[in-house]
């Protein structure tokens, strides 16, 4: 333990960043509050897809997701990105700085600086299921579903070079449609080929913020809900939480409030970009419960076996607010997702959610320590990969507390987008 034994840290978010930031400062001795909007796991957290996925971490921004944006959203029907024409000046900074780290060498390095994480995915994701934080790991591969063999090829490739960083096995071989039947029997008929691609796992994320919860309340950390920071105010020796049930005193504070954390920064002097990305996420009942993950195609829906239901996930969403399901979005993500499955009556769906990824616009997080305020850490920003990224970031987020800046990674820098027009780091 090289924290002083009893230093007090103030987490702002018990999102999974918040939650995995206190578990690796408990484990460097320090005295931990949480102190969170509503209820522990509130933003995306219970909402995502369960995927523990470091081979399938490339950062968001590259040309490919320009140009289906592009087409989704000249798409009369819609598509999987949508972007609200009224959200349109509140997210167009980010937009900007999102094409601007597009171009293939910027979407290349950032994959590279995203990967100084996602190594240390694997062996902390296993050492909490050896510490009993994590229980239902589920291992037997993600399922790529395709209509057409050009297509299942395009997508073979291009995980045959994702597994060469050395994150995965390569993909087993392209299959038709028998052969897929006998892994997932209810197929329907747009899978025609597809191939199996192991090494990513999937769990629960709702029972895993639940376990981390109930693990750092029982190691000591206080849990103040319902308990909105309105501000982060650093003072000589301490840091001040404002909240509307008064101000929460520590000597660090942790600023890991998700798809909220921009308001927070801004008064820091951090400008980081952090737009709400919204999720959508629900879950179906099959005939013929998926045994993997499945990818369906082109569509960027997937489901995820959970337990006694499936849950369907995808969307991205700029409407420039954090919560509100558009029912349309739920129904054409049905849409997309019907031609690729049997035996499943989407009329029937329940636990429609959405939640707001904290998007960032070279698709990586924001980790690192406020120039001026030295004693509060930026953890957000973490896209599309909280989940993945979690247990790195947390304990990342115990190493700048406990040794300042030496810790730092220049890549995740919270300051790279304060300095001057569409900078990156
Ligand atoms: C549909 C969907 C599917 C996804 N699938 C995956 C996946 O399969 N794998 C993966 O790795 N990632 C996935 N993600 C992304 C992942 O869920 C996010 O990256 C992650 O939740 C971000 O963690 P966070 O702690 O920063 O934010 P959150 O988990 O959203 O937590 C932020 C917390 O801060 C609290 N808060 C906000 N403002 C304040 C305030 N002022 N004061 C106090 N507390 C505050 C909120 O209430 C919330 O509890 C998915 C996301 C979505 C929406």
């Amino acid at each position: 333990m090289t924290g002083p034994k009893g230093t007090e840290v103030a987490v702002v978010g018990a999102g999974l960043i918040g939650l995995f930031s206190a578990h690796y400062l408990l484990d460097r001795g320090y005295a931990v509050s949480l102190v969170e909007a509503g209820a522990p796991g509130g933003g995306a957290a219970r909402v995502n897809g369960g995927w523990v996925c470091p081979a399938r971490s490339d950062p968001m921004p590259s040309w490919g997701v320009v140009r289906d944006g592009m087409r989704a959203l000249a798409s009369p029907s819609g598509g999987s990105f949508f972007l609200h024409p009224a959200a349109v000046p509140g997210v167009a900074g980010y937009l900007a700085r999102f094409v601007a780290n597009a171009p293939a060498s910027r979407f290349a390095r950032s994959w590279d600086e995203l990967d100084v994480l996602n190594r240390q995915t694997a062996s902390l994701v296993d050492r909490l299921v050896e510490a009993g934080i994590i229980s239902d790991l589920q291992d037997e591969g993600f399922l790529m579903l395709h209509s057409t063999r050009e297509e299942a090829e395009a997508s073979w490739a291009s995980l045959a070079a994702v597994s060469r960083r050395g994150l995965a096995p390569a993909p087993e071989p392209i299959v038709g449609r028998e052969a897929l039947l006998e892994l997932e029997p209810g197929l329907g008929p747009a899978s025609q080929f597809g191939f199996l691609h192991r090494g990513d796992r999937w769990l629960n994320p709702s029972r895993l913020v639940d376990a981390l919860v109930e693990s750092v309340l029982s190691r000591g950390a206080r849990l103040v809900t319902e308990a909105p920071v309105r501000a982060v105010r650093q003072r000589a020796q301490r840091v001040e939480l404002d909240t509307p049930a008064g101000v929460v005193e520590a000597e660090h504070a942790v600023v890991a409030a998700g798809a909220w954390s921009e308001s927070l920064l801004r008064p820091l002097g951090v400008r980081g970009y952090v737009t709400p990305g919204k999720g959508y996420s629900f879950s179906v009942h099959p005939e013929h419960p998926p045994t993997h993950v499945l990818r369906l195609g082109g569509t960027h829906v997937g489901l995820t076996p959970m337990g006694d239901r499936t849950r369907v996930v995808g969307m991205v969403e700029f409407d420039g607010k954090r919560d509100g399901v558009h029912q349309g979005r739920i129904d054409l993500m049905k849409r997309l997702a019907a031609p690729y499955l049997a035996g499943i009556d989407w009329e029937a769906s329940t636990d429609e959610r959405v939640g707001p990824r904290p998007m960032t616009p070279d698709g990586k997080p924001l980790i690192g320590s406020v120039p001026g305020s030295d004693r509060v850490v930026v953890a957000t920003g973490h896209n599309m990969l909280g989940l993945t990224l979690g247990a790195a970031t947390g304990r990342l987020v115990a190493d700048l507390v406990a040794t300042g800046p030496a810790a730092a990674v220049r890549a995740f820098d919270p300051m790279r987008f304060s300095r001057g027009p569409l900078r990156r780091g």
